[in-house]
């Protein structure tokens, strides 16, 4: 980096719904905020095969359709979007310094909204039959799995929207859940119970993932009686949460004992003009709307933050 490269008023890290809504309002602001998109346009949303919960889509759309309508409504008030993706942070003095993969950039205020990754089991076998088998998206790998005999793991929204996204490819797909009774909401609940191909495994664990050259079969055991058993399957889908991805934080911001990057009711980070938005601080709403109106409030928090700056 030479030391004329100017230093941004605005970096914003990840492309998430929280990133590109606070890309959107702080080009609006004026500010031409640089963002960071990260392996994918979208984030978690990108891997979405339909939306149908973020209000004036009635029909529903991709995820990959509504990220790319963030990005073009963000760039046209002056975002840049950089396909690139920030390996560290150096929060010590500002402006603050972010590194990417290709460039080093300072930044005045910084947007982290980096979002969270899929849990894993951590059992044997998870990591071996990932890409044979075992895998963390329905909307990527579903295709693979046409006419053949999938299981599912978890309770929540994910497992129930995946699951029944699954059908669309395959014969049979088997949701095996550590309780009888499950988190997901109602209109994915009915929808999966009405689903011909989709069958439950209650109060049932996976505790094994075996197989020679791709995954053939799962150890289960059932969480009541401790019974034990297998079952012959092709593939694996685990949809059992997400875990914020802050390692790249830590020691620089607070962060909670669950890895969430603690900010205030402003979205004020520990660090004066970090701002947080999104999943990487919110363990409790994780929606597509509600990340959204996060990123735009924290892109609004930087803009008063410089504004407060300037006027010192
Ligand atoms: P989630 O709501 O946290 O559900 C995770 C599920 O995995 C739970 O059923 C949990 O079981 C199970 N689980 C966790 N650890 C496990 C383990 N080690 N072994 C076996 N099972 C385990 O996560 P999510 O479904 O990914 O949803 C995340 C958020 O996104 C939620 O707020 C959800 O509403 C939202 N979301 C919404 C939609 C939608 O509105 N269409 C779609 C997807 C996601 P227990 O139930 O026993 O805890």
């Amino acid at each position: 980096m030479t030391d004329e490269k100017k230093i941004e008023d605005v970096i914003i890290i990840g492309s998430g719904p929280a990133g590109l809504a606070a890309a959107l309002y702080a080009a609006r602001a004026d500010l031409n905020p640089l963002v960071f998109t990260g392996t994918d346009l979208g984030g978690q949303v990108s891997l979405t095969y339909s939306i149908e919960n973020y209000p004036g889509f009635p029909d529903g759309l991709s995820g990959t359709e509504l990220a790319d309508l963030f990005k073009r409504n963000a760039e046209r008030f002056g975002a840049r979007i950089e396909f690139d993706s920030v390996t560290e942070v150096n929060l010590s003095k500002r402006p603050y310094t972010v590194k990417t993969y290709s460039d080093e950039h300072k930044t005045k205020t910084l947007i982290i909204a980096i979002g969270a990754s899929p849990n894993k089991l951590g059992i044997p076998g998870e990591d071996e039959f990932r890409g044979k088998g075992v895998s963390y998206c329905a909307t990527c790998d579903g295709w693979f799995f046409k006419d053949k005999k999938v299981a599912v793991v978890g309770g929540g929204d994910s497992a129930l929207e995946e699951g029944i996204f699954l059908t669309r490819y395959a014969n049979s797909v088997t949701i095996i859940h550590r309780r009888d009774e499950l988190r997901a909401g109602a209109i994915l609940q009915e929808r999966a119970k009405k689903n011909e191909k989709i069958s439950f495994l209650w109060n049932t664990i996976v505790t094994e993932i075996k197989g020679k050259d791709g995954l053939d079969r799962l150890s289960l055991e059932n969480t009541q009686n401790g019974e034990k058993s297998e079952m012959e399957v092709d593939g694996l889908f685990i949809f059992v949460g997400h875990s914020p991805n802050s390692a790249m934080f830590k020691g620089q911001l607070e962060i909670n004992k669950e890895g969430y990057i603690q900010v205030d009711d402003h979205y004020r980070t520990s660090l004066p003009g970090v701002f947080a938005a999104g999943e990487i601080h919110d363990s409790v709403y994780r929606q597509v709307v509600t990340s959204a109106g996060m990123g735009a409030s924290a892109a609004i928090e930087a803009r008063k933050f410089l504004e407060n700056e300037e006027e010192e």
